[in-house]
């Protein structure tokens, strides 16, 4: 049988300090499995510090690198993707950075479990070293994402995964472009396992994930996977337009048993204002029904991957390893 061959999709962004130790590491950590084929394929995102040059340098002395290098600065998400979509025939691939926070050694765990029959492998994180805002903003974000998400995203886990070919396969169908990968992953299904990790910190120079970035990937999931927001226009409408009749009651409550307090043409003006108020709400959580629709529509994601075909006396997998 032919040795299996797993690739690795790396981006990098002016990581030009962490390079050559993290290649370093990585290569030490596959020379454990000889047995298998390995690529690895760097995708420089319009990185401006000279880690392409080195790029190229790690690919003169070793010919598994292949080196992708994008135009400009596109994003880490989008650099993923074009890694995704670069990497020749594999039969498996992770994704890791390359800060050093994701240890070369648990891609060996997760190359592990897929030989078990897992599709994808995801690293989840047991302890994280970042500072305590990103720990305490991940936390708050991933909670929110569990509750509105129309999947079930993983909670603490990053980029750091493998995925078998089928799945990447998958995963080149979604063509959304803000995208927010561990959702699709999620979406795509397929037997998804995970395994446990401590984070590293950082190797060397900053974090490229900013809070504008990490605010516009934090909203990429939730948009990207939910129309609950659309749903909360009409939800508040209602909330509004009962309003309204508690104080249609107060009015009359008043003019009743207070009259003298009653003033003119005021039951008009406040229950017309939160009546008003609340149809408009009600009116634009329509609208936004529909939008959702439009939507989930023009995001044009795949309707099903299929796992498996059994038919006539066969029993097959569309792509079977
Ligand atoms: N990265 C990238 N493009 C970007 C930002 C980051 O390719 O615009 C890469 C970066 O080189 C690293 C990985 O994505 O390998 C994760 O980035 P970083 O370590 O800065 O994020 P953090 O670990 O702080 O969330
Ligand atoms: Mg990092």
């Amino acid at each position: 049988m032919a040795r299996r061959r797993i690739a690795f999709v790396l981006p990098v962004y002016d990581e030009v300090e962490s390079l050559t130790a993290f290649h370093a590491a990585l290569t030490t950590a596959i020379a454990e499995r000889p047995d298998l084929e390995f690529e690895l394929v760097y995708v420089d995102d319009g990185s401006r510090d000279g880690s392409l040059d080195l790029l190229l340098e790690l690919r003169e002395a070793d010919d598994r690198v292949a080196v992708l290098g994008l135009s400009r600065n596109c994003g880490h998400q989008i650099a993923v993707t074009a890694g995704l979509g670069a990497v020749g025939a594999a039969d498996a691939v992770v994704v890791m950075d390359t800060d050093l926070q994701d240890p070369p050694a648990v891609a060996l765990e997760l190359i592990a479990r897929w030989e078990q029959g897992a599709d994808v492998v995801y690293a989840q994180r047991r302890t994280r070293r970042d500072s305590r805002f990103k720990r305490t903003t991940a936390w708050g974000f991933y909670r929110l994402l569990s509750r509105v998400a129309s999947i079930e995203i993983p909670r603490n886990v990053g980029d750091f995964r493998l995925m078998d070919r089928r799945v990447v396969a998958e995963v080149g169908r979604y063509r959304e472009h803000d995208r927010f990968l561990r959702g699709i992953v999620a979406h795509v299904g397929f037997r998804q396992e995970a395994v446990l990790y401590d984070r590293e910190h950082r190797h060397a120079g900053r974090t490229k994930y900013p809070l504008r970035s990490m605010v516009a990937l934090a909203s990429a999931g939730i948009v990207g996977f939910s129309t609950a927001p659309l749903r909360w226009i009409s939800r508040l409408g209602f909330a509004i337009s009962f309003m309204a009749v508690l104080v249609a009651a107060y009015v009359l409550y008043v003019r009743v048993f207070n009259p003298e307090d009653a003033v003119p043409g005021w039951a008009f003006l406040g229950v017309g204002m939160f009546l008003l108020g609340g149809i408009q709400l009600i009116m634009m959580g329509v609208i936004g029904t529909y939008l959702g629709r439009v939507y989930t529509a023009t995001q044009n994601r795949p309707l099903y991957s299929i796992a498996l075909v059994a038919r006539g006396s066969a029993e097959t997998d569309p792509s079977s390893r």
